[in-house]
């Protein structure tokens, strides 16, 4: 079995709180959140970074990337959303599968890197539900 946990959560193998997939990509929400609504969207064939990562598959995350902001913004107005992708260790990666970040942010909220607390299940799997379902 794989050792990249996203690896382990496209077979199924490990958990995760869904909120969409598609073809070659899944979204699902980020059980350390930086926001309510943190949602990561990987490919769901292995890729380090944007180093490694095919065309066809940064196409199709970048694709799922919008259609997730545009149900994060309906659903949960947030006043933005911030976008980030991280390459490498130093630029502060600690899961070496390609994934986009999706962070809701309001006016004034104070922006904590990876605080490393964990999400309530209760809280993210109604979440995952909403933005999903406004998905479609
Ligand atoms: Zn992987």
């Amino acid at each position: 079995m794989t050792e990249c946990i996203f690896c382990q959560i496209v077979e199924g193998s490990a958990p995760c709180h869904r909120v969409q997939e598609d073809e070659l990509t899944l979204a699902f929400m980020d059980i350390f959140p930086l926001a309510p609504g943190h949602v990561l969207v990987i490919p769901k064939e292995h890729a380090e970074n944007l180093f490694e990562i095919e065309e066809v598959s940064l196409l199709a995350v970048t694709r799922m990337t919008q259609r997730v902001a545009h149900a994060l913004r309906a659903e949960l107005e947030p006043d933005g959303i911030m976008m980030m992708q991280l390459n490498g260790a130093a630029a502060g990666q600690t899961v070496f599968h390609h994934h986009a970040h999706l962070i809701p942010r309001d006016e004034g909220s104070a922006l904590a890197f990876h605080p490393r607390v964990r999400g309530g299940d209760a809280e993210l799997t109604s979440l995952a539900h909403r933005i999903g379902k406004s998905l479609g």
